[in-house]
């Protein structure tokens, strides 16, 4: 009975164990699937402006929230100040915060209020940061984390409108918003 117990035993532990090997394996995939397919997380806002023709899209533009490095401002700070300016929401698509999180702004179907006269054909794309901390020196604060997400936003934005470039927005205006020369990602754009 007792040996009838252990060999039970054994064959319970050996089905646990190529069970458990089934279930993470098919885990692993899935995370390598999700990986394969950039994705981006969906906007929490909805908006009363008309949507806009995507094949519009032409310009990617960077820009920064022209905070200092020990400032965190979110989608929400960002949202209240453009509202404050009588914009109808948040100006930019994207902003990406210190930690790196790509946290989603006006959906991109509605033009931004970002680029002045090219605001129909852009996506803005923000970063937390961009002045030094006396509040008003320009400096590029991008975080190594920032730093990744801003490429792998520009991946995802790039094989989504492969017709549209990459600009900083003192490309547009007398700013020197975004503090750092853009450009740097031109590669993301080779393929
Ligand atoms: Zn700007």
């Amino acid at each position: 009975m007792i040996k009838n117990l252990k060999t039970w035993k054994t064959i319970i532990q050996f089905i646990i164990t190529v069970l458990t090997a089934i279930i993470s394996s098919f885990f692993v995939q899935s995370c390598m699937g999700k990986k394969s397919t950039p994705s981006l997380p969906a906007t929490l806002y909805s908006v009363s402006q008309s949507p806009r023709p995507m094949k519009d899209v032409r310009y990617l533009v960077v820009h920064c929230t022209a905070t200092r490095p020990s400032q965190h401002v979110t989608v929400a700070d960002v949202d209240r100040w453009h509202r404050a300016r009588h914009f109808c929401m948040i100006g930019y698509h994207w902003l990406i915060d210190r930690d790196g999180n790509i946290q989603p702004g006006r959906p991109e179907q509605y033009a931004g209020a970002h680029v002045k006269h090219f605001n129909d054909h852009a996506i803005g794309i923000c970063y937390e940061g961009g002045v030094a901390e006396d509040g008003k020196t320009p400096m590029d604060t991008r975080t190594e984390a920032q730093k990744t997400a801003l490429e792998h936003l520009l991946q995802v934005l790039h094989a989504q409108y492969p017709k549209a470039t990459l600009h900083g927005h003192r490309e547009f205006a007398n700013k020197a918003c975004p503090s750092f020369d853009c450009h740097e990602y031109d590669y993301v754009f080779d393929s």
